[in-house]
């Protein structure tokens, strides 16, 4: 089968770091173009804009999105319009109603739309899954506390509205949470926002299930020296904990699980896999919990945030 023909959207540190290797480590797509108002890709046709680019080369099968969430929308409206198949980087957009209508517009175009996750593809993620599957769960806490000034410098549309805040690193923690934990839903929240900022810089979020699990996260971008990325369940058979963002799974101490990180080119497969089967795979369970938090947390200010 001939490759797809692929085209990046918003190249910047993520399509550098991650979406670029992963491509030209997978035969299954072929990178013929990019859209992106400064960034460019060295010896790949570079358009300003996804217009330009959809006119220019009308040979591009899909498009990865890779923009900030709030001003994905629109691109990902004219790609699916123009019949591509769209990858969103996470979060899939800025609300739950747009991603629902790019569904729905993926649906009657014919075309694969993919809601990417990637902290679902961390090497440790299915060895938590299957050893929690086999257990009775008592409680689990979330820890996913990182240094803002380290991991986004300059990057202004994080504190926007729309951006997400803490809950930009935060969501990863909740895809991971929705795909090994049983389904929950919020009961209470507080979140510090920065007197000077519209999106938050800590939250305390408390969950359970219909069974009554409870499950309680922390998310927090002021912690300096050692990061956390853990997620801790106390089980019937022990003490389990899936450190360092899904790297490795311990139980009782006693290491069980960890393989070499390779998220991004776990999604392009999941992509290239989508496209040929013709489906889409969107699940907005993770964006659901963070619109909860917003619409039933406390808001607490805090003092202002300045790079
Ligand atoms: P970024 O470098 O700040 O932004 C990516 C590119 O989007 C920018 O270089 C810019 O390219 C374009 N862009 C920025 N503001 C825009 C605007 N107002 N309108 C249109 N385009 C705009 O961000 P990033 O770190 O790559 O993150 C992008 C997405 O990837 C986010 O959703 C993030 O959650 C996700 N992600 C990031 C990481 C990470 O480690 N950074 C990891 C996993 C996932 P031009 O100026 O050339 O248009």
């Amino acid at each position: 089968m001939s490759p797809i023909n692929l085209a990046i959207v918003g190249v910047g540190k993520i399509v550098r770091d991650q979406h670029l290797p992963s491509i030209a480590n997978n035969s299954d797509f072929k990178l013929i173009a990019t859209a992106s108002r400064h960034g460019t890709v060295d010896g790949i046709p570079a358009f300003t804009s996804i217009e330009a680019m959809l006119d220019a080369v009308p040979g591009i099968d899909a498009v990865s999105l890779c923009m900030p969430p709030q001003y994905r929308y629109e691109a990902a409206y004219k790609a699916l319009e123009a019949g591509k198949h769209v990858f969103l980087e996470k979060p899939p957009g800025a609300t739950l109603s747009e991603v629902a209508d790019l569904e729905a517009l993926a649906k009657a175009k014919g075309v694969s739309l993919f809601a990417s996750w990637h902290s679902r593809y961390a090497p440790a993620v299915e060895a938590a899954k299957a050893f929690l599957a086999g257990t009775t769960i008592k409680s689990a806490h979330v820890i996913w506390k990182e240094d803002v000034r380290h991991w986004h410098p300059n990057q202004e549309w994080i504190w926007q509205a729309g951006g997400l805040g803490v809950f930009d690193p935060g969501i990863n923690a909740l895809s991971i949470v929705t795909h090994i934990l049983p389904p929950l839903f919020l009961t209470g929240a507080v979140l510090e926002f920065p007197e000077n900022r519209d999106s938050p810089i800590a939250a305390d979020l408390q969950f359970k299930s219909g069974q009554g699990l409870p499950v309680h996260a922390e998310f927090d971008w002021r912690q300096t020296g050692k990061q956390s990325w853990d997620i801790v369940a106390e089980t019937e058979a022990g003490q389990m904990v899936l450190s360092e963002g899904g790297s490795k799974l311990s139980v009782n101490g006693a290491l069980t699980f960890t393989a070499p990180e390779a998220e991004y080119p776990s999604l392009y497969r999941r992509f290239a896999e989508i496209v040929k089967a013709g489906t889409s795979d969107v699940d907005l369970a993770p964006l659901r919990h963070v619109a909860d938090a917003f619409m039933l947390g406390k808001r607490k200010f805090v003092e202002a945030f300045h790079d």
